[in-house]
């Protein structure tokens, strides 16, 4: 037992040690020397010092991210070897006879312990944003966010982990088809509720306050068929200087949302590129076809679970003090399985993604066409929110859902 702890920290220490030399001495953002000097270069649209703050900033942030998702399975692994896992569902069963009940309880002490030892984690991430002035949010309202996270998830999984471990009870074989086919309605329901249910409890919405530039928006959205009222304005000035819009929900609670500074900081033609850019997803119905990929995916990574899940705790079980693989206790080496497993998914999803990123640049170019417009506002996106123009390849692979800025203002030369 010692022996895995002890291989564990050594292999997290090795991996950060390896990423903080990648991150911060072997690679930096400099651009390839045929694209020097033009519209992509962003020493052409950034000052010296923002240029030094975005490098800096990029490779903390960077670096940040990749300690933290191997961070989560350091715990995971640690809950189960020290028996604490074992100890949380005995203290469950000891307080209640009702299964429901046992699982909120056992649940419940499992997120506190992984909400406090990622806090350090979580606290420098919103440190940084504060220190580089990308965060304009006050402490007590981060704290606030954190404390609506925290409960929002736990909801969700105690649903789902009742529901799942009930499945492995009954179906010992066929749990993981069942648990699949439940995966499918739950996920449409909570796409369906987050825009009117969920977000609201972090932010505001209102139709757009400009009504002069709503007018001109609305009519763009006409000529793609998107009804007035599912254009939306968020409030997000207070806290974060940052730029974004972002397309959501399904059905009657399909919409798109503009944050309250990209409407105040940029100019009306870049707007309305923005605009266009996210009706393509609107247009494309690419939540439809993000939904419908990760079904295909959970099936996939369910599947893989059952597998490696027995088999992990056929060997390791009795060392944990967990008497049978489908034991509530087992839970944090299903939740190490599915968080490893999407950690491995995620270069070919984010791939995916930034090729639905690409053909709505491209659809945005041909409604607007505005070329200039089209590029200042990738100028202002990389400024706003420090970014890296031309991320390291690792960063791109793990961490890119659009495709880099060089990538996007290069296409748009094209044009
Ligand atoms: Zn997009």
């Amino acid at each position: 037992m010692r022996k895995i702890a002890f291989w564990t920290l050594f292999l997290y220490a090795m991996y950060a040690l390896f990423f903080a030399f990648y991150l911060f001495q072997w690679t930096d953002s400099s651009i390839p020397a045929q694209y020097k000097g033009t519209s992509a270069d962003p020493a052409t649209f950034l000052t010296k010092k923002e240029l030094m703050l975005a490098e800096q900033f990029s490779e903390v942030k960077n670096f940040l991210f990749f300690l933290s998702v191997p961070y989560e399975w350091v715990i995971y692994i640690f809950m189960l070897l020290f028996g604490l896992s074992a100890r949380f569902q005995q203290w469950a069963e000891a307080t209640t006879k009702r299964r429901f009940m046992q699982t909120a309880i056992y649940v419940f002490w499992l997120s506190l312990l992984v909400q406090v030892v990622t806090f350090p984690l979580s606290y420098t991430s919103y440190y940084v944003t504060k220190m580089y002035n990308i965060s304009t949010q006050t402490f007590s309202s981060w704290m606030r966010d954190e404390l609506i996270d925290f409960w929002v998830n736990y909801v969700i999984m105690v649903v789902i982990v009742y529901v799942l471990y009930t499945l492995m009870k009954k179906f010992e074989k066929r749990w993981w088809v069942y648990a699949w086919l439940c995966s499918i309605p739950f996920t449409l329901f909570l796409t369906f509720i987050q825009p009117v249910f969920i977000d609201p409890l972090y932010n505001d919405f209102y139709p757009l306050k400009n009504k002069q530039l709503e007018a001109k928006i609305l009519a763009l959205a006409e000529k793609a068929n998107i009804p007035a009222e599912h254009v939306f304005e968020v409030n997000m000035s207070e806290k974060t200087n940052a730029l974004n819009a972002y397309v959501t929900g399904i059905g009657g609670n399909s919409r798109i949302v503009l944050w309250d500074t990209t409407l105040e900081r940029l100019s009306e033609d870049e707007i309305l590129f923005i605009m266009a850019h996210e009706m393509a997803h609107y247009v494309m119905k690419h939540i439809y076809w993000g939904i419908g990929l990760y079904i295909v995916v959970t099936f996939i990574g369910l599947l893989l679970t059952n597998r490696w899940m027995k088999r992990m705790m056929k060997r390791f079980g009795s060392f944990c003090r967990i008497k049978k693989w489908n034991d509530l206790a087992s839970l944090p080496m299903f939740l190490l399985l599915i968080s490893l497993l999407s950690f491995a998914a995620s270069p070919a999803m984010n791939a995916i993604s930034r090729y639905e990123e690409h053909a709505a640049d491209k659809y945005a170019i041909e409604l607007t066409k505005n070329k200039e417009a089209a590029i200042s506002t990738f100028q202002q996106l990389t400024r706003s929110s420090l970014s890296q123009v031309h991320p390291p390849y690792i960063v791109k692979l793990f961490r890119y859902s659009h495709p880099t800025i060089l990538e996007r203002i290069i296409f748009l030369e094209k044009q």
